[in-house]
């Protein structure tokens, strides 16, 4: 490992990471500076690695504030927080934690949907309120097993999301941008159609520009009063204003979210809806798997160390 390198640590990592980072080469944690822009002007120049997670980021201000970076390193496998024109246009190596997450981030999907669908947060909540005594049990909710589901994005955590819906004797259809045929499952070219067709509707695709509102108020509409939707993705791809406008109209019978659009803000109508899960953006938020992603993360910038390559980079 040559001495040259320094790494700049953009803000609070889980302590598996951060702790291991000084043992790897000399490091500056940007967000512990006073002032972190008189801290950049000062000493950009001195970091060839920034160390960042998904949802911190890396803008392209900060980017430009480090003319020697050769490598961004993230927690995290959405990488949409990262000017990933500033990267290209630099020509900087990129690494997320691709797989690693995959399981429980899917398991949490699978959750949303039963909880959303069953009702279990909101019949939680009412015996927590003395009702079951008072007013007997909660309504019938709904079936969850054997009905049609539609996954938005079918890639490494999609895939698994719908091998667990396998289990659950679903039937499945994806929208992707191109067809998968290795795949058992029917690919449908159009978001319309695959809201209309289904029961419930998953969101596994990236957050990007392309993605931005692709489940817009019409896909809403087409999924229907008996459709529940369910995004374990990023909130930028679901229109939350035509969600909430949605479930207040009864055009949506119900959402399981773990990601939001102006996230950690959760609009109030969200908050006050019995029919909505709401979830702290946690899909990949166990021991097991954190610990994994973090290892990820140091066995990138070891080889990018040792020898300028990274282990998980992110295609062009
Ligand atoms: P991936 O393997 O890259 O899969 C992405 C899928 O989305 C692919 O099937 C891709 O197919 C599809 N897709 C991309 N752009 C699309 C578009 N414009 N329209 C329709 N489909 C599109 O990614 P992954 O590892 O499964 O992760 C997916 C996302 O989950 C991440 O980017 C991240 O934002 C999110 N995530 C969230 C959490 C959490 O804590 N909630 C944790 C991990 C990941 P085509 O290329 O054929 O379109």
């Amino acid at each position: 490992m040559t001495s040259t390198h320094k790494i700049l640590q953009a803000g609070p990592l889980p302590p598996p990471l951060a702790s291991k980072l000084p043992a790897l080469c000399p490091v500056e944690i940007l967000s512990d500076k006073p002032d972190p822009a008189a801290f950049l002007q000062r000493q950009g120049n001195e970091f060839t690695v920034l160390v960042t997670t998904g949802t911190q980021g890396a803008t392209r201000g900060l980017i430009d504030a480090l003319p020697n970076l050769q490598a961004i390193c993230s927690l995290g496998v959405g990488y949409d927080a990262i000017d990933m024109d500033a990267v290209r246009a630099r020509g900087l190596m990129l690494s997320n934690t691709p797989d690693v997450l995959n399981d429980c981030v899917a398991d949490l999907a699978m959750g949303l949907l039963i909880d959303a669908v069953r009702g279990l947060s909101a019949s939680d909540r009412h015996v927590r309120r003395g009702d079951w005594p008072r007013v007997g049990p909660t309504s019938p909710s709904t079936r969850v097993s054997g009905k049609r589901l539609g996954m938005l994005g079918m890639g490494r955590i999609g895939q698994v999301i719908a091998r667990r819906a396998t289990g659950f004797d679903m039937d499945i259809r994806y929208h992707t941008r191109s067809p998968k045929p290795q795949l058992p499952w029917q690919h449908e070219p159009s978001l319309i159609a695959l809201a209309q067709w289904c029961d419930f509707l998953i969101v596994a695709c990236p957050g990007s520009p392309e993605t931005f509102h692709l489940v817009s108020a019409d896909v809403l509409k087409a999924l229907g009063p008996q459709g529940y939707l369910v995004n374990i993705s990023r909130g930028t791809v679901v229109d939350e204003e035509a969600l909430v406008a949605a479930l207040e109209n009864g055009e949506l019978a119900g959402a399981g979210l773990d990601v939001f659009e102006h996230e950690p803000e959760v609009p109030a109508a969200l908050i006050a809806n019995e029919h909505v899960v709401l979830l702290p953006h946690v899909g990949s938020a166990t021991r097991e798997t954190r610990a994994a992603m973090c290892g990820l993360v140091l066995d990138n910038i070891r080889a990018f160390l040792a020898d300028g390559r990274l282990v998980t980079p992110v295609g062009p």
